[in-house]
């Protein structure tokens, strides 16, 4: 059997960029290192695609031994067939160059049915692609398929004492939408096996197919051209307006032409304030701001997990859960008082109840609770009721102290140089107090503190749990800890 040129995931690479593709063929080490989030978010994928066979129950498994022997899958899947078995799960394929594995390939009464797992929440135009060329690949192979389905998670499931498969799982048939872009696929895939055989990378310049349908993992070697600040970096601007920008030759700063741009007023902040060195304070209404704020202020922040398939009942897949707070509370002598919660990484105990009487009770009666983004804790907050109705009234009185810290710097009130163009607390605290920043600490960005928490609950984390723990704690508390520095910082203007 001849060695396959293409296979569904460097097809649908090729449909993207065909530099991409090229480059993934003969310079596989310029490829970007892959983040642990985004290996999270892959394992992720692999068990929703293991749990989805439940929905096809005793069936044959082609998986090859070693990803790099996708020959026995094919050999596999080829004698599952002339045995007469009926489902067969990564049942795979070659015809013409191109290798295709499947998630669930099953035989009914109306004859073979394809079924590909997405852990995504809907079906997309790249679902399309991946579903035609297996279809391509299959039927070519000489199995008439009378149907190919999208697997998909509904994210409108709730769990209740347990998983059901049948309502956790969507099953969509992209039956007619393959057809369609079917007669496409041969000229395509032919197209695809001359890029790889030319001598030559692809002259494909950056551009928005950098990021759409997916970030491609070569822009570390593409991008190498582009400064760490440039036009890309302008705040809200349309990445079709950065591309425009671009392919005129304007990629510092510095070469846009002020009297002729695509910038909006605070845009055009950022690009004034870097050139000139500019910082810019609006001191009334930081002052209107600061006014607005009661004593005691509780700084508080929230940390969340979710996960694919939802692990505790009363939650839906990918809903993001509280696990975790830090709370500084600062009277009007300035005097600092400092609690938190992070839960017991456990399966079978819902972070959620003992997340949400704690703070009722850290929170007190008066005072205003200064969040940093108002409505990502408002929101959590706000999904709480729902699961504790009896403790609607303790938290929408939370709810009603809510003040916004981010507001001054979204506006742009306060603004320097360092920010570039961005709010985060993560930009703003370095640029306000520079002795403080989150590059010190083991666990610097929620995401991270989020997979983490996960992998824990999950039982797939390998680390040291109570040292990582610490670092939970220690990472929420700077955030609080920043907001009140930021504050004290607007307070002495
Ligand atoms: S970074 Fe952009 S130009 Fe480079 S290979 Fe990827 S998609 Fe193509």
């Amino acid at each position: 059997m001849k060695k396959p040129l293409l296979s569904k995931s460097t097809f649908i690479r090729g449909l993207q960029c065909e530099k991409s593709l090229y480059l993934y063929k003969h310079f596989y080490k310029l490829r970007d290192e892959v983040s642990p989030q985004l290996q999270a978010i892959f394992n992720q994928g692999s068990n929703v695609g293991v749990l989805a066979q439940e929905l096809f129950p005793n069936g044959v498994d082609a998986s090859p031994s070693s990803h790099f022997k996708m020959q026995e899958s094919v050999l596999k899947t080829k004698d599952f067939i002339e045995n007469g078995e009926s489902i067969i799960y990564e049942a795979t394929f070659q015809f013409n160059g191109v290798l295709a594995a499947l998630d669930i390939l099953v035989k009914d009464e109306e004859g073979w049915k394809a079924y590909e797992v997405k852990s995504s929440t809907s079906v997309s135009d790249v679902y399309i692609n991946d579903a035609a060329i297996q279809f391509y690949t299959i039927v070519n192979s000489g199995i008439d398929l009378k149907d190919i389905s999208i697997v998909h998670i509904n994210n409108q499931y709730v769990k209740d004492d347990g998983i059901d498969i049948q309502e956790l799982f969507t099953i969509e048939s992209v039956y007619d939408r393959v057809r369609e872009v079917l007669p496409k696929i041969p000229s395509q895939v032919g197209r695809f096996k001359q890029v790889i055989l030319q001598d030559e990378v692809p002259a494909i310049d950056i551009g928005s197919h950098c990021s759409t349908p997916y970030n491609c993992d070569f822009r570390g070697h593409c991008w190498e051209h582009i400064p760490e600040y440039s036009v890309f970096n302008i705040s809200n601007l349309w990445t079709s307006k950065k591309f425009d920008l671009y392919n005129k030759g304007i990629v510092t700063l510095d070469q846009i032409d002020l009297n002729n741009n695509p910038l909006n007023a605070n845009q055009f902040l950022q690009v004034t304030s870097e050139l000139d060195n500019k910082l810019v304070i609006d001191r009334p209404k930081i002052k209107n701001f600061i006014e607005d704020l009661n004593y005691p202020l509780y700084f508080l922040d929230f940390e969340t997990m979710g996960t694919a398939v939802p692990i505790f009942d009363n939650s839906r897949p990918y809903q993001q859960l509280v696990f975790q707070y830090s709370l500084h509370i600062q009277n009007e002598k300035d005097d600092l008082e400092h609690k938190e919660y992070l839960a017991e990484p456990n399966p079978n105990i819902d972070p959620r109840e003992a997340f949400i009487k704690q703070l009722i009770k850290d929170c007190g009666d008066t005072g205003d609770i200064v969040v940093y983004n108002i409505g990502f804790e408002r929101g959590k907050l706000n999904d709480l009721i729902t699961v504790y109705p009896q403790l609607e009234n303790e938290i929408n009185h939370i709810v009603s102290r809510l003040k916004d810290l981010m507001i001054p710097f979204q506006q742009k009130w306060y603004y320097t140089r360092e920010m570039r163009g961005s709010y985060s607390i993560k930009v703003v605290l370095p640029a306000l107090v520079p002795e403080l920043s989150y590059g010190d600490l083991e666990i610097s960005e929620g995401g991270t503190a989020s997979t983490l928490f996960a992998q824990m609950v999950l039982g797939e984390f390998n680390g040291d749990i109570k040292q990582t723990r610490e670092h939970l704690l220690e990472y929420c508390k700077l955030d609080t800890y920043a907001m009140v520095k930021i504050y004290e910082v607007l307070k002495s203007l």
